[in-house]
């Protein structure tokens, strides 16, 4: 494929997107290099929003939010449906444009200036509510696909893999826990498992960022707290910001909790504070 023709490929419905890469219904594929190493996180936050704006239609679903992010944190958002968790998401992202506001990734990268392609590609990896693993191929096989779209090699899937790409699918499948089932068709899976593997086709891009959506929404108990661990080991290495409603689930792995209601903060601190406070009684925990 050309790079005009790489150029003018839009992601549409029909296509899954992995972190830089889509991949169409006819299998084809394309990807552009990442640019991970430009981010300058020399700072104290990864992620600087400051009053961020998102009307639709009049309607404010993000109103001067404000969002500080620090490098290698683990950022847990909570807040009653249609509280803007996923709008904000989207801006992160560049999938919506505020009307106002500031959006910096790193010290120097403008959010709003980036494309959403951009944005996947300096390494804000986003992991949607619904799985979207390749079923007929491997679990093996599905990681080596998104470690291509990393390396923006298309060979690389007819190819041999590297030691070091081998290494690090073998790492990945370790930290998502799903080495002995490496050789397993994706969509045999539990509902879990695959959440877990789409985490995975995440990790072997190295993203910077993480962001979650609801991942423990359909799990099991079990597959919930093996997701708290996942997570929690993550942070650190990758700075991972997790919208999630099961507040279980937010106890067991959130340092700091922000509460979203109306579109802007509406309080922020520890589970318990944030537990205890009256305003977020009264909007969310109480409803
Ligand atoms: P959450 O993820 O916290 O449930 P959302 O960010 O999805 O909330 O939505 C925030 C508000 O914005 C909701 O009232 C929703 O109906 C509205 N909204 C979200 N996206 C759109 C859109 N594309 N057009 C119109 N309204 C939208
Ligand atoms: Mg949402």
């Amino acid at each position: 494929m050309d790079d005009a023709t790489k150029n003018r490929a839009r992601p549409t419905e029909q296509y899954k997107q992995i972190g830089t890469a889509w991949i169409g219904p006819g299998g084809q594929f394309f990807a552009k290099p990442v640019s991970k190493q430009l981010v300058d996180v020399s700072g104290h936050y990864i992620l600087y929003l400051e009053d961020i704006t998102v009307s639709f239609d009049g309607f404010q679903a993000l109103n001067k939010l404000k969002l500080y992010i620090e490098t290698g944190e683990l950022r847990c958002i909570i807040g009653p449906n249609g509280a803007g968790k996923t709008t904000m998401m989207d801006v992160i992202t560049g999938k919506t444009r505020p009307d106002r506001g500031t959006a910096y990734f790193g010290q120097t990268l403008n959010l709003l200036e980036l494309s959403e392609h951009e944005i996947a590609s300096y390494g804000i990896g986003r992991k949607f509510q619904k799985p979207t693993v390749f079923e007929q191929h491997t679990v093996f096989e599905n990681l080596e696909l998104a470690m291509a779209a990393d390396k923006s090699v298309w060979h690389t899937l007819f190819g041999r893999l590297s030691g070091e790409q081998q290494d690090t699918i073998d790492s990945v499948l370790h930290t998502i826990g799903l080495t002995n089932l490496r050789t397993r068709e994706a969509g045999g899976l539990s509902h879990g498992q695959k959440q877990w593997l789409e985490i995975g086709m995440l990790l072997v891009q190295d993203p910077l960022v993480l962001l979650v959506d609801e991942p423990v929404a359909g799990m099991t108990h079990q597959e919930t707290e093996a997701t708290a661990e996942l997570l929690t080991s993550l942070a650190g290495d990758h700075s991972v910001i997790v919208v999630e409603h099961d507040m279980e689930f937010v106890r067991s792995i959130a340092r700091t909790v922000t509460v979203l209601h109306e579109g802007s903060v509406l309080a922020e601190g520890a589970f318990d504070a944030v537990q205890n406070n009256q305003q977020v009684i009264q909007v969310y925990l109480g409803e």
